[in-house]
């Protein structure tokens, strides 16, 4: 069987890299596109890094050509809800017009097959959980109607260029590599697990947004999904798709949520250390539950999350952070 060729934008990125240890631990042959504007050089392999724009569409095209990529897994892109709000056009131009350029250079060089990394931030605040597919897109952030814009050019260059699509939307990723190699470091962090695991190092205190929602313990509920679990999906919807399936949208999240107590729980019993946290007001756009209706991806890709339980997924996370702050 010859081996199949992948592009990868956004490969040195957080979700990217750990898809990408997937593909060449599967034998794919994976080249990865990334300006290294967020991502890191040490993520991805030697020999595998493209460091270019995805914006620079010609010179995207003569990658693609000269890799022999059959399908593109599309990551690159900004991904903080917050800044979005404070910089639409930054946001717009990154995702929707970098987008487009991966779609143009896919459209030049003849390749037909795209896994798109898209959101739960497109249902916005739905009106029920957990969330179906089929629920309304109704974005209440830039973030989330970046990756909406984008999900509708990916149906235009299906039509006309039979480019065939899979929009992944993520739920909470998080975890780690088990064997310790990658990690979360995003600069600077928002997200709830690596800014757990900080508290317990620097003895600053993590703030809870909110402890007055509707939920068991008055914190959000969110589907917080082990990293690699979702860089699984990846693989299989690109088995879906050049096995000539038909373009799509499937959650990605384990169908379980958890409320930021739990998580708070969760490191202390693995880091066997108290989690110093204050309780402040609730974060703006932020909605009390969110969990993912997985159904679809089971059934319809065979996909299952192996890691589901939530110690585990923060162990990885605590072994990696422990790791990369003293360098070994
Ligand atoms: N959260 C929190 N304190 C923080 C960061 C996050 O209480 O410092 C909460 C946030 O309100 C949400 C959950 O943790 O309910 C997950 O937030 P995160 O930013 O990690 O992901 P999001 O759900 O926004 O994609």
């Amino acid at each position: 069987m010859t081996t199949r060729k992948i592009l990868v934008t956004g490969g040195a990125g957080y979700i990217g890299s750990h898809t990408v240890r997937l593909l060449l631990d599967q034998g794919y042959e994976v080249t990865v596109v990334d300006n290294l504007s967020k991502g890191y050089r040490e993520n991805v392999p030697v020999g595998h890094l493209v460091e270019m724009d995805i914006a620079d569409t010609r010179r995207l095209a003569a990658v693609l050509k000269e890799s022999g990529a059959e399908a593109v897994v599309h990551f690159a892109a900004f991904i903080a809800v917050g800044e979005s709000m404070r910089e639409p056009a930054r946001y717009f131009s990154n995702n929707v017009c970098g987008s487009l350029s991966v779609l143009a250079a896919m459209a030049d060089a003849g390749v037909r097959h795209i896994v798109f990394s898209s959101t739960a931030a497109v249902y916005g605040n739905p009106h029920a959980t957990p969330i179906l597919e089929t629920f309304p897109i109704q974005p209440v952030n830039v973030y989330g109607e970046s990756k909406v814009m984008v999900e509708t050019l990916l149906r235009w260059f299906d039509e006309i260029h039979q480019i065939t699509n899979v929009r992944l939307r993520y739920f909470n990723a998080c975890g780690a590599d088990p064997q310790g190699r990658l990690g979360e470091q995003h600069e600077p962090e928002t997200h709830l697990v690596p800014l757990v695991l900080r508290a317990v190092e620097s003895g600053q205190p993590v703030t809870i947004f909110g402890d007055d929602y509707d939920t068991p313990d008055g914190t959000c509920i969110r589907d917080y999904i082990h990293v690699n679990d979702l860089a699984r999906a990846h693989i299989q919807a690109l088995e879906y798709l050049l096995g000539g399936g038909t373009s799509d949208a499937f959650n990605v999240g384990t169908g379980t949520g958890h409320t930021v107590l739990e998580i708070i729980r969760a490191v202390e019993e693995v880091t066997g250390r108290k989690v110093p946290y204050t309780t402040g007001p609730r974060r703006e756009g932020d909605p009390a539950a969110l969990v993912a209706a997985s159904d679809k991806l089971r059934t319809k890709l065979g996909w299952k999350p192996q890691y589901t339980d939530l110690r585990e997924i923060v162990r990885h996370a605590w072994n990696f952070a422990r790791k990369s702050k003293t360098g070994t």
